[in-house]
């Protein structure tokens, strides 16, 4: 552990209802440096900005969470020193905080009505210069301020940056920036509802939660010298701040819905399963050392390291997710996979009863699969045989009435094989690959094309053999024989 103090990570999202896939990076970045350090883990809702705040937020959030394989050690849902851990239940706690600024001229009322402000910036903006309060009210004196607060008027309270010199932060992906003094505009840290913003109750809180490490997305940047301001104005140990790389998406803008989807539960509706959400975002901005890209959970709480940090943004490609979903997908046995895709085959209406036989038309799925909402049209054939033309079962190099001959003969091989091996899909490629090298002077193609459309009346497909053993020996014939009824 860092200099003998507890590693503490904590992930502060406001409560929008919907998870973005880049708060969850985030969230797993934070997750894993507390992990690989045996650190905590820390939910805390960051909803002082009370528009966006959605009913219901908390517990989808920490749903996702579970179904996801993170947990947090501590949270509104769980135990902790340290709470409460909802930031309006924290209002007493960031009024005396704010009272100490002012008593100490490091804060200071401010009673600029919005019109004012509006107009001032207006001529900002005419005048191109960046919109910034003019500090008006930073010159009135303690018993103005005061005098003007007891008669009711009302005020927000900035922060008093220092009009010149420069800030020097530190982050550890980044290491030092300088940041010019007087580019920094005189932040409002209470509300005029005497609700704190962001960057104040957030500075609170994570010295308050004893937060050794800050991972924030790196749009938090520009926010970065004004944090550390308020965390000299009380003289307190800074955390380390570890600001992570944008995420972009292919053409090199911004991650945005009109390009995809953006939340996770956008994912978690499509059948993307944790174990690649978790890997695909691990590798968002992560460099592990060698080439190896397939990584579990356990393996990236032991792996992780902060210096495999980039800085340059890292691209968002559905094809990777893709690639990694299908590789899990390929790994799950077919059982799990009748758990996690039922629902997605109940959608469909198709009929999940004979647990034993859709395990086996999953089976012959799994292979061809990106997400499971695909499976249902991946493996709809294997439960009902669609309506296909008879010219489909022409094989190129014969005629129609060639391939339907060829057909009826493979029948009766069929209508021969005992039923017990139709257990194994190798017993029945040996005996109907001996029958056409015998019989049919070894033309596979002949005979197999027809086989094989009759069977699932499509032209791409498995190999017979095995749509056979996945319908076995009395639905396998059924489905020959509607062919000669064409
Ligand atoms: N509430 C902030 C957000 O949702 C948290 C940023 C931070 O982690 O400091 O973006």
């Amino acid at each position: 552990m860092e200099n003998n103090k507890e590693v503490r990570l904590r992930f502060a999202p406001s409560p929008t209802g919907f998870l973005h896939i880049g708060n969850l990076r985030t969230a797993l970045f934070g997750y894993l440096i507390a992990k690989s350090k045996g650190g905590k883990f820390i939910l805390r809702l960051e909803d002082t900005d009370q528009k966006r705040e959605v009913e219901g937020a908390l517990k989808s959030l920490i749903n996702i969470f579970n179904w996801i394989g993170l947990e947090f050690d501590e949270g509104p849902h769980k135990k902790g020193d340290y709470g409460p851990y909802i930031q309006t239940e924290r209002l007493d706690i960031y009024n005396e905080y704010i009272n100490k600024l002012l008593e100490e001229g490091k804060a200071y009322r401010c009673f600029c009505s919005a019109e004012r402000l509006e107009e001032m910036r207006e001529k900002q903006t005419e005048l191109k210069q960046a919109p910034r309060y003019d500090r008006t009210c930073r010159n009135l004196s303690k018993e103005e301020s005061n005098k003007k607060a007891e008669a009711g008027e009302k005020f927000v309270i900035r922060q008093k940056m220092p009009l010149e010199g420069e800030v020097v932060v530190f982050d550890e992906i980044r290491g030092e920036i300088k940041f010019k003094a007087s580019d920094l505009d005189d932040q409002v840290l209470i509300k005029s509802n005497g609700i704190p913003t962001y960057q104040f109750a957030n500075v609170i809180d994570d010295h308050l939660m004893k937060i050794s490490h800050v991972t924030r997305g790196d749009e938090w940047l520009t926010s970065f010298p004004k944090n550390i301001l308020l965390y000299q104005a009380f003289n307190w140990e800074t955390p380390k701040f570890i600001h992570l790389p944008l995420l972009l998406n292919k053409g090199g803008g911004k991650l945005s819905k009109r390009q995809g989807d953006v939340y996770v539960e956008d994912y978690i509706a499509k059948g993307y399963l944790p174990e690649a959400i978790i890997n695909f975002c691990a590798l968002l901005g992560w460099h592990p050392k060698g080439d190896k890209e397939i990584f579990s959970l356990e393996e990236l709480e032991k792996d992780f390291i902060i210096n495999g940090l980039g800085s340059s943004p890292a691209i968002f490609d559905l094809e990777k997710l893709d690639y990694y979903n299908s590789y899990y997908i390929k790994h799950k046995t077919d059982s799990e996979l009748y758990e996690l895709s039922k629902k997605f085959l109940e959608e469909e209406s198709l009929n999940i009863e004979n647990r034993e036989q859709v395990e086996k038309f999953i089976h012959l799925g799994k292979e061809r699969l990106k997400k499971l909402s695909d499976l249902p049209e991946t493996i709809s054939f294997l439960f009902h045989l669609p309506d296909y033309e008879k010219e489909l079962l022409k094989w190129k190099k014969i005629t129609l009435e060639e391939s339907i001959e060829n057909l009826k003969k493979l029948k009766e091989v069929i209508e021969s094989i005992e039923d017990d091996k139709f257990k194994e899909v190798s017993n029945l490629e040996e005996i109907i690959f001996s029958y056409i090298k015998e019989n049919g002077e070894g033309k596979n193609g002949d005979y197999l094309w027809p086989l094989r459309v009759s069977l699932s009346g499509k032209k791409n497909s498995p190999s017979p053999f095995e749509i056979m053993w996945a319908l076995g020996k009395d639905e396998s014939l059924k489905r020959i024989n509607k062919t000669f009824l064409k």
